[in-house]
């Protein structure tokens, strides 16, 4: 079966270019989940002359005039099992933050003493389910998860993805030094743990109707709780296995001084990864607030992507990444929400948040330009997929049809008459959330 959706629609195309089409049509083929074609049509007229042509067995959706599609947005940095801390432990800086409050609750995702492994699988799938289901609703298709170190609330995690229809890609965090006493573990365990779960991911993603949806990641928390051998052998997993890398890099000046001192042998963080094999071009790094000109180079020379977080940076008092020498650089970037330091859930938060940081850029630096409304959608969307290698992110022949339908009933305020469809996205960006958001798409499936 075919579906075709019919109306206005809202196509990244570049980080400078982004097409607004207010008659158009993407046909949608149910069993693949892939987008067949996409036409725009100069007028109404056309476009219902077009939809005369359509062969019966299509399904038809029409769009009101109150509604237009975007592709979903893909959060690029997130903690799962930080997720009941949202909003919580704002007033620390990183490091105080992780000590104080990060990582005692991760630790509450192992077994407990007085818990069967039934019980602990359900407290833990009760906490992820609601999380998956609260980023789908405010339109989150695609998200890069950190676990924790326990690979039962891992594997929970992956199910609850599996379940609830969501893209993701989700890593089994690896700590073996420089961590709490009863929340670190051995290089051999945190190698050997990250091999199974690479393994297990595999296995669940095989067995889905459209494979492709859920994916591994190798993620090292960071350069401060992970040994070099450790770091060597996780690079070694990703290359063998062919998947993803996460990890964080230069968020916090405090961090940075510290993993001088424990890489003293290295020119700066870019250089300890690289060192280690985990800049790829299936990379992609959290942060990167506080990056030179040679760090740039190692980055965009490995292909190693970006995942602009300024919510958290905001939150943790991190500082302000430059997006724009990033891009210049010609480093992929995307937006991540970074749960819990950042408080922000939502996409729309971390768009509206990085034209706030390029602001503050720009008052220092006049030449520095803000982000213009366009360029974050851009980054909320093909940025990211462009970013993570993922076919989504836009309205193309071939793509997943991993979608919004957005319905601007809620809209607090009175539209003008005459409003375009560009207005209509700065109203989203600026006003919008997941009241607007009507209808979630992931290969096609709406799954809210
Ligand atoms: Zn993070």
């Amino acid at each position: 079966m075919i579906t075709v959706y019919v109306g206005a629609f809202i196509n990244p195309k570049s980080f400078s270019k982004v097409d607004f089409i207010n008659h158009g049509m993407v046909s949608v083929d149910d069993q693949t989940g892939r987008i067949n074609s996409v036409q725009q049509f100069e007028s109404a007229e056309a476009l219902q002359t077009a939809i005369t042509t359509l062969s019966t067995d299509h399904k038809l959706v029409k769009l009101s005039p109150e509604q237009f599609l975007t592709p979903g947005f893909i959060d690029m940095h997130t903690h799962a099992p930080q997720y009941r801390n949202l909003g919580l432990g704002l007033d620390y800086t990183l490091l105080e933050w992780l000590q104080k409050v990060t990582f005692p609750e991760e630790r509450s995702y192992a077994r407990q003493p007085h818990e069967s492994p039934s019980e602990h699988n359900a407290r833990v799938a009760h906490i992820y389910g609601h999380m998956v289901r609260h980023y789908l609703r405010y339109g989150t298709t695609t998200c890069c998860y950190f676990g924790g170190l326990h690979a039962e609330a891992n594997r929970v995690l992956v199910q609850q993805v599996v379940q609830l229809g969501q893209r993701a890609l989700i890593g089994k965090t690896c700590m073996d030094c420089n961590s709490p006493s009863d929340y670190v573990e051995s290089t051999a365990d945190s190698v050997q743990a990250t091999r199974e779960f690479v393994e297990y991911v595999k296995k669940c993603d095989a067995s889905l109707e459209i494979p492709g949806r859920v994916l591994p990641v190798v993620t090292p928390r960071f350069a401060l709780t992970c040994s070099r051998d450790s770091m060597e052998k996780l690079a070694e997993i990703a290359i063998s296995t062919d998947v993803h890398i996460q990890t964080h890099m230069s968020e916090n000046l405090d961090e940075i001084q510290f993993s001088k001192e424990l890489f003293p042998e290295c020119h700066n963080y870019a250089s300890i990864y690289s060192s280690v094999g985990l800049l790829t071009r299936k990379t992609f790094l959290a942060h990167c607030v506080h990056l030179n000109e040679a760090q740039r180079a190692l980055l965009s020379n490995s292909g190693t992507a970006v995942s602009h977080c300024p919510t958290s940076n905001f939150a943790l008092n991190s500082g302000v990444a430059d997006l724009r020498a990033l891009a210049a650089a010609g480093i992929p970037v995307g937006l991540g929400s970074d749960v819990s330091g950042g408080y922000g859930l939502s996409i729309l938060d971390a768009m509206r948040q990085a034209i706030i940081a390029s602001k503050t850029l720009h008052f220092s630096d006049q030449k520095s330009k803000p982000l213009t409304v366009s360029e974050a959608f851009f980054l909320a969307t093909r940025g990211g997929a462009e970013a993570l290698s993922i076919d989504v992110g836009s309205f193309e022949e071939g793509n997943f049809f991993d979608a919004l339908l957005v319905d601007m009933t809620n809209c607090p305020s009175i539209r003008h008459q005459h409003e375009t469809l560009e207005q209509s996205l700065h109203r989203f960006v600026f006003l919008g959330d997941d009241r607007w958001i009507r209808t979630v798409f992931v290969n096609g499936t709406a799954l809210l």
